[in-house]
């Protein structure tokens, strides 16, 4: 049995003093799981590129033996991340094109992504912003808030403020109600999302005093939501739910941004497993997000298929509730792409024809034939012939 460092339970639902004995070498990880020799070597090649970093907590979470447990994969490098493929790109959803100002992205017209910081307490070894998360040099300065805030200011257009980075939960406090009370003064913008893993990663910083603070900051001008990051059951603790109560007793909604993971939730029973018990800690699964092209996490890359499938045994068989969309963010910044299974299968001349959930057939009268926009291709096919009337 190993021994890790010792703890009284009050420093361990300290954050700050989670956040001080975060692993970090491959000597403390040694206290905590039998390292393999390929994690040993990962870790070599890696650390100088994508830092590792381990709460206790979620160390505490790894299976000792398992090389595959789930947490274990998502927090120690293997040496599939030193494998690049020629797909893989350094800034797969292209926020840098889009960066307006340094820390802001404008991909969308009503909606900006605020980089906060560049820590995390836990790197997620699957990170689609690795390229610039974990190095502290890559990091935003004061007066590079002030540039974000006057574009926002400047930017009617603006309703939607992702407050994100790294983490915002690693900026303290006081900081992050200099952002609420920034974001408040700005009329057009009408609400904005908390974009942090910290209910996974780290519950203690979920805090009572942050609790309040949210709740400080929740009007009726600024709508505050918190989207955070569970990818499997073995996450949802009793201390994240704590963690979720105390979000939830501010009146803040919460929304979960599943990434498909390889080996961690890559079936239906894995995601409905954990968005079932989601949605008895209140947080409503939002996005099932495909994993993107970041480079050296192929190995945890699905199929799209594999996707769909998952989607299809969830929509009907389960609560609404539970089904999140499922999203593509497309290479090089084309933005979100939703997929679904196909429910509507054929097209008659005043009739489209629909299957459900349970694979049954069913019919909506509907004579409009410009119906392009919404159908498959073999759909449109089949509706040109019903123009050309050679059906
Ligand atoms: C994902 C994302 C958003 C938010 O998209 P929603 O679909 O509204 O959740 C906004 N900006 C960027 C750049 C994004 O990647
Ligand atoms: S919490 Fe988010 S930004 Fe930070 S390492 Fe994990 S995936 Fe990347």
């Amino acid at each position: 049995m190993k021994k890790p460092i010792t703890w009284t339970p009050t420093q361990w639902s300290d954050w700050k003093w989670q956040q001080k004995n975060r692993i970090r070498t491959i000597e403390q990880l040694d206290e905590w799981i039998d390292v393999t020799p390929d994690e040993r070597e990962a870790f070599r090649l890696t650390n100088s590129v994508f830092r590792m970093g381990i709460t206790p907590y979620y160390a505490s979470l790894m299976n000792q033996q398992d090389p595959l447990c789930p947490i274990r994969l998502q927090a120690v490098p293997k040496m599939s991340e030193t494998k690049i493929s020629n797909t893989d790109l350094a800034d797969p959803l292209g926020e840098e094109r889009y960066m307006v100002v340094p820390g802001l992205t404008h991909r969308y017209p009503d909606r900006a992504l605020f980089y906060t910081n560049h820590n995390c307490a836990m790197y997620c070894r699957f990170c689609t912003r690795k390229r610039k998360v974990s190095n502290p040099k890559s990091m935003i300065n004061k007066q590079a808030y002030a540039a974000i805030f006057d574009y926002l200011e400047n930017h009617p257009e603006i309703s939607d403020v992702i407050i994100s980075g790294g983490d915002p939960l690693s900026l303290s406090n006081k900081r992050l109600a200099v952002i609420f009370d920034r974001l408040s003064q700005i009329k057009h913008i009408k609400y904005c999302r908390l974009g942090s893993r910290n209910l996974v990663t780290l519950p203690q910083r979920c805090t009572d005093s942050l609790s309040e603070l949210l709740k400080t900051y929740q009007s009726r001008h600024l709508s505050i939501y918190f989207n955070t990051h569970f990818n499997c059951l073995e996450e949802a603790t009793d201390e994240a739910w704590d963690a979720c109560d105390r979000i939830a007793s501010s009146g803040t909604p919460m929304n979960n941004q599943m990434v498909l993971l390889k080996g961690i939730n890559d079936s239906t029973e894995r995601v409905l497993e954990l968005n079932q018990r989601l949605l008895q800690m209140r947080v409503k699964p939002y996005y099932m997000l495909q994993c993107d092209l970041a480079e050296g996490i192929s190995h945890f890359r699905t199929s799209i298929a594999t996707g769909l499938k998952i989607i299809k045994g969830l929509r009907g068989h389960v609560s609404g509730l539970a089904s999140p969309h499922y999203i593509l963010d497309a290479p090089g910044g084309g933005g979100k792409i939703p997929l679904s299974p196909n429910y509507i299968i054929d097209k008659e001349e005043d009739h489209l024809i629909f299957r459900n959930y349970q694979g049954e057939v069913y019919r909506y009268p509907e004579s409009e034939l410009e119906l392009d926009e919404l159908t498959p291709e073999c759909l449109q096919a089949r509706i040109t012939a019903l123009k050309s009337g050679a059906a």
